[in-house]
């Protein structure tokens, strides 16, 4: 996935032909955001990542990290650079997403993130006791390329791949991004944040059944536990006259 921004209209970028440029021309943050396969990002107010307290820690994580911010403040394009083009992308994408993961810990991120949890933006549940309940996005690791993006679930409480099937909202892809934007504490300040989101418990769904041509079918688990179930009381057993003896 590419996010060059190709110049559509970009403003700020070197010298700037009047043509196509206009002042409602959008930013980067703004074009990144509509990307595909963008949609859990909200946009981070630009004084945000103007200021240099937020970026703390940041240029060590992030090759190239002064083309990155520059290219994400609007301050210089992509093609400026005589670098390759892609690990750029990447870069310019992780620095932005290690902002966003911290944009969003703050009030006005989370209240950006409201909005879109209303909006159904990071998808629903898709298990049935849910009902449909929306969900939020969570990483598993605060550092870069250790586990991609997913959703957690505030009724059942499950941690689930984030994918088009658990999006009414209309993208039809895989979401791809690293779970370091989003980070591991988001989606459980959220909801102390806002604790009357929280949803009452899954609803109690009826046990399915499965059948074959009507029949009941054996749980082939079944087998396989009372195998494992004997072992474990004969470990037990042994386990006792162990202690028998060193009684
Ligand atoms: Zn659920």
């Amino acid at each position: 996935m590419s996010h060059r921004h190709g110049g559509r209209g970009h403003a700020h970028v070197g010298v700037s032909s009047s043509s196509d440029d206009s002042s409602d021309a959008e930013t980067w943050v703004e074009w990144f955001c509509r990307q595909e396969g963008n949609e859990f990002f909200c946009e981070v107010d630009r004084r945000y990542i103007q200021d240099n307290f937020n970026l703390y820690g940041l240029r060590e994580k992030i090759p190239n990290f002064k083309m990155c911010l520059d290219i994400i403040l609007d301050k210089a394009d992509i093609d400026q650079f005589d670098v390759d083009n892609n690990a750029l992308d990447k870069n310019v994408q992780d620095l932005y997403g290690l902002i966003h993961a911290r944009f969003i810990l703050t009030k006005r991120g989370q209240d950006r993130m409201l909005r879109k949890f209303r909006d159904l933006h990071f998808g629903i549940c898709p298990l049935l006791g849910c009902e449909a309940t929306p969900v939020l996005p969570v990483g598993l690791h605060d550092s870069l390329d250790q586990s991609p993006a997913m959703v957690y679930c505030p009724r059942c409480r499950q941690v689930m791949l984030a994918s088009h099937r658990t999006s009414p909202s209309g993208y039809d892809h895989e979401v791809e991004l690293d779970g370091a934007y989003f980070g591991t504490t988001f989606p459980h300040l959220f909801l102390m944040q806002y604790p009357t989101l929280v949803p009452e418990p899954p609803n109690k769904v009826a046990k399915y059944v499965p059948r074959v041509f009507g029949f009941r079918v054996r749980d082939l688990r079944d087998s396989r536990s009372k195998r494992k179930s004997s072992t474990t009381s004969a470990d037990r057993r042994k386990r006792e006259h162990r202690a028998e003896k060193m009684a």
